[in-house]
């Protein structure tokens, strides 16, 4: 209503012209919500300004990088003193084994780890390396898993049985997916089954240990366990990718709160403090496969680069040091949560939520939600209806229904008061079902 959005919108034109679709990653475009999507000019804290000069409340963190909140003195003082002994040097700097040496104190499983530029490049070379190791081709995901754009695990699943993959994107041809299974999530025994079929011939299963890329979802008792049996009986690598989860759930990630060790572990948002880096980590026998030790091939121009690297140390010291943050995130998160679903009820609007730690969604639905075939009966236009209200009343949500929402260790309680406010504001003009 009150909400200006004439600069923002002169932007999003200007952009559009010359970018496609205005944007450099699709889901800022609010396609999924509709509405106009507020272009960014500053953030502090718990709090980010658009070119209108609105100011927002916001549960989006980067996607996931900012737990300390946007522009965190210790992560803005690490880049700038980092950036003036120079850029990039293309050689090896102290930094990188430094946040090496921390990230796998946090992963006392991997005994080794190679950084790159995003999760993409993490998961991509992770499975490269898998398939080098064990020697084999197929390569096991799941449904509403997300793990970057890479050509080989862009593969929107089948339902029920293991299904050969089909590619999700246009430009990818079959043959590059064909090595590709795709099962619904937090169903053991359609991986059991699917490993019986190609017994001897799956590399890796590759799986977030909670899923934030179809909305929050947790994995079901035990099931995170029986993924640890079913590939450790084929001598199959078990990789969890942790980019979103890795240092957000707990200082050692997802594999530290349900207490299963993967072989292999991606890493990447928080681990970069907002900068762009990536990491794959394992034992020091996998990882040795790769260039220059090994015949596996894995290079970047900007990998181990210096203020991405500082950004990170100066995150993930930071967390290191204050492990107290993860209880006060969760009960932060866990009294939003439930006041916010309370103010749905008495507003006459069905929705359910999943809450892991800090990161949380609401689903427009009643059904519970644990796999993408729950996931996708939420009601998707009554979630854009709630969040151009949110973001009128000040609130900036994920713009989608299956995007996990984070709060952040910048988040104050009268952040959360003021969210519950603007919720039962905005559940007053999502129509009740
Ligand atoms: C964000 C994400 C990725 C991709 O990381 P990018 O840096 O966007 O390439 C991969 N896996 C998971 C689980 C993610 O959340």
């Amino acid at each position: 209503m009150g909400r200006k959005t004439d600069e923002s919108r002169k932007l999003q034109k200007r952009a559009e012209a010359v970018i496609p679709g205005g944007v450099d990653s699709p889901v800022r475009a609010f396609r999924a919500v509709g509405g106009d999507p507020p272009f960014i000019v500053r953030g502090q804290g718990s709090r980010i300004w658009d070119a209108d000069g609105n100011e927002y409340i916001e549960y989006l963190g980067s996607w996931g990088p900012l737990i300390l909140g946007h522009a965190a003195p210790e992560v803005v003082e690490a880049v700038m003193d980092a950036a003036r002994n120079g850029t990039s040097f293309g050689a090896s700097n102290p930094l990188e084994p430094e946040l090496a040496e921390v990230v796998l104190s946090a992963f006392p499983r991997m005994e080794k780890v190679r950084f790159v530029n995003s999760g993409t490049e993490a998961t991509m070379s992770a499975i490269r390396l898998a398939r080098a190791y064990t020697k084999r081709k197929y390569v096991m995901k799941f449904e509403g898993c997300y793990h970057g754009h890479a050509d080989a695990l862009l593969v929107k699943a089948g339902s029920g049985v293991a299904t050969l993959g089909i590619p999700g994107s246009a430009g990818v041809p079959e043959e590059f997916t064909q090595f590709t299974l795709a099962l619904p999530f937090n169903d053991a025994d359609a991986v059991d089954q699917a490993f019986k079929k190609f017994k001897g011939q799956i590399a890796c299963v590759i799986v977030e240990p909670v899923v934030g890329n179809m909305g929050c979802v947790p994995p079901a008792k035990g099931y995170l366990d029986a993924l640890r049996y079913i590939t450790s009986r084929d001598n199959s690598l078990l990789i969890f990718d942790e980019v979103m989860t890795g240092f957000r759930l707990a200082f050692g990630g997802a594999q530290e709160v349900f207490g299963t060790a993967p072989d292999m572990t991606t890493l990447g948002k928080i681990i970069g403090g907002g900068l762009p880096v990536g990491a794959y980590a394992g034992p020091a026998e996998v990882m040795d496969m790769v260039a220059p030790l090994g015949p596996v091939y894995q290079a970047g121009t900007l990998s181990g680069n210096p203020l991405a690297m500082a950004a990170g140390l100066a995150t993930v010291c930071y967390l290191r040091d204050n492990r107290e943050v993860y209880g006060r995130m969760e009960r932060a998160a866990a009294t939003l949560v439930t006041m916010v679903v309370e103010a749905a009820r008495e507003a006459g609007v069905s929705i359910t939520y999943n809450r892991v730690g800090s990161m949380f969604t609401w689903f427009f639905t009643e059904v519970p939600v644990t796999n993408w075939t729950s996931a996708s009966r939420s009601d998707t236009a009554a979630f854009g209806r709630f969040h151009r209200a949110m973001l009128d009343a000040g609130v900036y949500l994920p713009p989608s229904q299956y995007e996990a929402a984070f709060l952040s260790a910048a988040h104050s309680d009268e952040d959360v008061r003021q969210t519950v406010a603007a919720a039962r504001e905005a559940f007053a003009v999502v129509e009740a079902r």
